[in-house]
């Protein structure tokens, strides 16, 4: 069986005495895409919350490669190599563009994602750099919040529903710009609600149906009406 870069095995997840997930259990290959779908309040969010510390697991139900992280910080986590594209971009609203980024670059490794690296994969970045990043558009805000993610070179990228508010045209730039921020090697997790850019752009796709995986084959593979039963139940 290929390298796993991230496994999850039987998490749960709570919010105090809420349960959120129920026993999710999931696989990312070494250079693999891996989208999850679902439906709004499904769970994807606290998924990549509980990968990337913000909640707090028992240690055994995430690993990345062969260390348990589940009761890591998230400091502790992006230094070990996963970075996120989070929902609502969160930038620092005080700094300009290039100060975001380089906040990036502190949370990580050193690699091959520097500065120059990310303004030539956004040129439009470079023109504003020295701007508020709350003063740009938000397609362009997402850009750098995809660029802050790259500055830490993570090994494993995870994006939470990067086409969220965004116009077509714009989610078009974004998602056309994905196959050179993945590259060679990295590995990524899309959480999207958007089915249909979720399976064209990934290899493997998990369905998430409240707090629990309704769905996990390879993307090529499965088929219309199983996606709509595992997405709404129907
Ligand atoms: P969306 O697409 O709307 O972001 P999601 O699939 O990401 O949805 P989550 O945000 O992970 O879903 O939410 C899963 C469940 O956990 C929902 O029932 C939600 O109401 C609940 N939940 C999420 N965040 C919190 C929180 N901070 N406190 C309590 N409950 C929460």
């Amino acid at each position: 069986m290929p390298e796993a870069v991230l496994e999850i095995d039987g998490l749960d997840s709570f919010y105090g005495d809420f349960q959120a997930l129920f026993g999710v259990s999931m696989r990312v290959e070494r250079g693999e895409v891996v989208a999850v779908i679902g439906a709004n309040g499904a769970g994807k969010s606290t998924l990549m919350r509980s990968v990337t510390g913000l909640l707090t697991n028992r240690p055994e139900m995430v690993r990345f490669g062969t260390a348990q992280i589940g009761a890591l910080r998230a400091d502790q986590i992006a230094h070990m190599g996963i970075a996120m594209v989070p929902e609502g971009r969160q930038l620092f609203p005080s700094l300009s563009v290039e100060e975001n980024l380089i906040i990036g670059g502190q949370a990580g490794r050193p690699g091959e994602w520097t500065l120059d690296a990310v303004y030539s994969l956004f040129p439009v970045l470079k023109e504003r750099r020295h701007q508020a990043s709350t003063s740009l558009s938000g397609g362009q805000q997402q850009m750098v919040a995809i660029g802050r993610a790259l500055m830490s070179n993570p090994e494993l990228l995870l994006f939470d529903e990067i086409s969220l508010g965004l116009a077509p045209i714009i989610i078009k730039t974004i998602y056309e710009a994905l196959p050179d921020v993945i590259g060679t090697g990295m590995s990524a997790v899309l959480v999207e609600q958007d089915i249909t850019r979720a399976v064209d752009i990934s290899d493997r796709v998990y369905c998430l149906q409240e707090g629990r995986v309704s769905l996990e084959g390879k993307s090529g593979e499965v088929s219309r009406e199983e996606i709509s039963k595992a997405y709404f139940g129907v």
